[in-house]
């Protein structure tokens, strides 16, 4: 098929036409949530961003098979391998066990992907359940040379590598940001880039979960994780790999380098990374304990959705600044738009030409590097030209498979609402009828049937008002 849709690759820092290695069909991986905690709007902006991506791709006829990994190990607070688990962590916090809080958090993780309308991958794999895989890539690494074992702990060598730091435009300054965070210098290490690919003896004596290995009891780090669950879903090459600007480095750098090694060719050809969310203060994180979930938003009445389109309006390749005053504005352009939509009064067929080449034109805004204001701005242009409204309508149902904004959500509201009102109106009437019959019984037989039905009946002096209940 023709390969249109174009990408920044953080590998080649350009913007690239993306052609999968199989014609027609693509495999993705996407770093997934460290469940510890409630996912931040920021995590969600990576992964709207990650969907909108799929979604396109799918959109323009690719075969997508995308797979998502579940860290409910591993993961300690610097990213650089020391610090605390933050697993353990949020277990402590909240008087759980480990799999307690992975069980809470992943679920409350996939409510909030269903709130902003954000699918579910193909496959979803916990590190728990791939103990066995790690174990094995590591020892091939150890086999090949790649790693070594140090004070009970089995490290890689990235020194063994012609070139480590594959993204490689990033400033060392940059690239050396987690590692500069790790306070307390891990003396095992040969080399200070080096990472754990599998812990024994560390600080953590009440580590939860442990596992044997031929190394002992212990624990995976977190890089080896996404290798193995990728190649066990998607096999030894992948065409995109998506996360947060954040994995660039240690996180992606180190995932290249084992997979890299294991497999002795190169892996994955696209890096696709989402720019962060932030707040007054910085990059909205987890660890800094304050920070905006959906819920919250939610709580102080804002539609999710609304969020969706706040981001969907900038480019992923830009930091974002979050404010409730954009999301204000937003909330009232959202509602013009739905309220655009639902005034559309199709009658008859849609146009086939029509359709096809505005489809066209919205793969070509969205296709170019995901730009989805673009996207947005051909819909805005379509909903204002003079084609039909059934066209038009059926555009923005097809549009909606991509910006996923339920933009026909008013379409059926206004239905089920009006009818509720005529039917309601009509009761109205029959009672007031029975009254002026002095038929009391009847009158009040129709105020319950009524409130059966969640509508209350207020009589006041300028007539009957009803509301529900
Ligand atoms: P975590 O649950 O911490 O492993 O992060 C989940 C995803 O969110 C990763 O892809 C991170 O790169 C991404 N992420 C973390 N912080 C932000 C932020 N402030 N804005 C956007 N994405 C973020
Ligand atoms: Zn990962």
């Amino acid at each position: 098929m023709e390969n249109r849709i174009k990408i920044f690759n953080t590998l080649t820092r350009e913007v690239e036409t993306f052609v999968p290695r199989v014609d027609g069909k693509v495999s993705m991986y996407t770093c997934g949530p460290t469940v510890y905690h409630y996912a931040h709007i920021g995590n969600l902006r990576s992964y709207i961003m990650e969907d909108i991506l799929e979604k396109t791709l799918r959109y323009a006829g690719y075969d997508v098979k995308r797979v998502m990994n579940i860290t409910d190990v591993g993961h300690l607070s610097s990213d650089a391998d020391t610090g605390e688990d933050k697993m353990l962590k949020g277990a402590k916090r909240e008087h759980k066990t480990v799999m307690e809080i992975a069980k809470f958090y992943t679920d409350a993780f996939f409510d909030d992907c269903k709130k902003l309308n954000i699918k579910r991958p193909d496959v979803v794999e916990p590190a728990t359940n791939c103990i066995q895989e790690f174990i094995h890539m590591i020892e091939v690494l150890l086999e090949k040379g790649y790693a070594y074992v140090a004070g009970d702990n089995v490290y890689f060598d990235t020194s063994k590598l012609e070139d480590y730091y594959v993204f490689s435009s990033q400033s060392e300054k940059e690239l050396m940001v987690g590692v500069r965070d790790d306070v307390d210098e891990d003396r095992n290490k040969r080399n200070k880039s080096d990472f754990v690919l599998w812990f024994t003896k560390s600080k953590f004596d009440n580590q939860e979960l442990k596992w044997e290995s031929p190394w002992g009891v212990g624990y995976p780090g977190w890089h080896i994780e996404c290798s193995c669950i990728s190649m066990k879903h998607l096999g030894e090459y992948m065409d995109i790999h998506c996360g947060g600007v954040d994995n660039i480095f240690p996180h992606h750098t180190n995932e290249i380098a084992q997979s890299e090694s294991y497999l002795g060719h190169k892996w994955c050809n696209y890096w696709f990374h989402v720019h962060h969310l932030n707040d007054k203060t910085g990059k909205m994180s987890k660890s800094k304990g304050d920070f905006l979930t959906v819920s919250l938003l939610e709580e102080k009445g804002y539609n999710p959705l609304v969020y969706r389109m706040f981001c969907l309006q900038s480019h992923y390749r830009k930091p974002l600044e979050f404010s409730y005053e954009v999301l204000d504005n937003m909330t009232s352009a959202y509602e013009k738009l739905l309220n655009a939509i639902a005034r559309l009064n199709p009658s008859g067929e849609a146009d086939e030409a029509d359709f096809a080449a505005y489809r066209e034109k919205f793969i070509d805004a969205v296709g170019n590097d995901m730009n989805t204001a673009m996207g947005i701005t051909v819909l805005y242009d379509m909903l204002k030209s003079d084609l039909g409204d059934a066209t038009k309508l059926k555009l923005a149902e097809s549009f909606d498979e991509v910006l996923s904004l339920d933009l026909t959500a008013k379409r059926g509201k206004q239905t089920i609402d009006s009818d509720l009102e005529s039917y309601v109106l009509a009761k109205i009437e029959e009672r007031k009828a029975a009254k002026k019959e002095k038929d009391f019984a009847k009158a009040d037989a129709i105020r319950a049937e009524l409130l059966e039905k969640g509508i209350i009946l207020e009589d006041t002096r300028e007539g009957v008002k009803w509301k529900k209940a």
